[in-house]
């Protein structure tokens, strides 16, 4: 193929020699952002439906680059993943996010599990399970407040997988599946991992009003749940005509910038605080 490709474009690709610069370079203020503790978590709440109280709270990691500013996840966490990065943040994260629901507790608030992203290097991390295990024993977080979101991939095999979600299980905590339906799904995974809950992406909820396809298959995903005695959680609500959709349809919790963009623990401690102080 090489050599259909006139002589001088090999000389000169100057899109590619610069984006692959500043990849390496990001690697490198990457490994420099977990010393110099550039990350920090914002946590966002999920709203049980039925009760309308905030029961659980993601953990979503966020990078304050020194020159660069705010740089999103969706941007570092692919290059920290290539570069194994992910490793030794993926445990900070966990760290952290099990120490501020345990913080939260002693505070008197009242408890909510917290849900922590894993990637997918972490899941081939050989001691993921006694890492997790540590964590919990180290943050005297009792398991059950912890969920960890994984995501359908096709690049482990099922049985793999599913020893290892057994092992995590056994641990005492939670496990959902997020952006449900987007990825390589094989429904057929459902009925063997031992998952407690299920994330409907943004991507089929945003919407719902306006497409009946996309309601259809929220539907469908939200009864296959309930037959399976998985909870849902619908992922990205930003308006009520949604809200009102999957509380007609039975959903159990919402997640969205209708409720609240995520935000950083003091300010959510501060807004807990008031809220118990009426
Ligand atoms: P995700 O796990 O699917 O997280 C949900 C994303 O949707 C978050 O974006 C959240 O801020 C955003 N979101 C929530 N509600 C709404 C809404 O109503 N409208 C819109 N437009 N967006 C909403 P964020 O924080 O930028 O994270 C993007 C992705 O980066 C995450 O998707 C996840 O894949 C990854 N990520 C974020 N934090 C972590 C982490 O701590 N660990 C790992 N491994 N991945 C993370
Ligand atoms: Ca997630
Ligand atoms: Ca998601
Ligand atoms: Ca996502």
């Amino acid at each position: 193929e090489a050599s259909q490709i006139p002589q001088r474009f090999l000389f000169y690709k100057p899109f590619m020699s610069s984006g692959m610069a500043d990849r390496i370079i990001m690697e490198q203020e990457l490994h420099k952002a977990l010393a110099h503790q550039e990350f920090y978590l914002e946590y966002q709440p999920q709203v049980n439906l039925k009760t309308g109280n905030i029961e659980s709270l993601e953990a979503l990691v966020r990078w304050h680059h020194p020159t660069r500013g705010f740089v999103p996840p969706d941007m570092f966490i692919p290059i920290a993943e290539e570069s194994g990065l992910i490793i030794p943040l993926g445990k900070w994260i966990l760290e952290t996010a099990c120490c501020q629901a345990k913080a939260w507790e002693a505070q008197g608030l009242p408890q909510m599990k917290v849900a922590v992203n894993l990637s997918l290097g972490q899941l081939f991390q050989q001691d993921l399970v006694q890492m997790v295990k540590g964590i919990l024993q180290q943050t005297k977080l009792e398991p059950h407040y912890l969920q960890l979101e994984i995501t359908e991939s096709m690049t482990m095999n099922i049985d793999q997988m599913t020893q290892l979600l057994h092992e995590l299980k056994a641990l005492g905590i939670q496990i959902a599946v997020d952006d449900f339906g987007t990825g390589y799904s094989s429904l057929s995974y459902l009925k063997d991992f031992p998952i407690d809950c299920l994330k409907i992406d943004r991507a089929f909820v945003r919407n719902i009003q306006h497409n009946p396809n996309d309601e259809a298959l929220v539907s469908m995903i939200i009864s296959m749940a309930k037959h399976l005695r998985l909870k849902v959680v619908a992922e990205g609500i930003e308006e009520v005509a949604q809200l009102a959709f999957l509380m007609d349809g039975g959903c159990d919790y919402i997640q969205g910038y209708l409720f609240s963009k995520p935000i950083a623990a003091e300010q959510l401690t501060e807004t807990f605080q008031e809220l118990h102080s009426h």
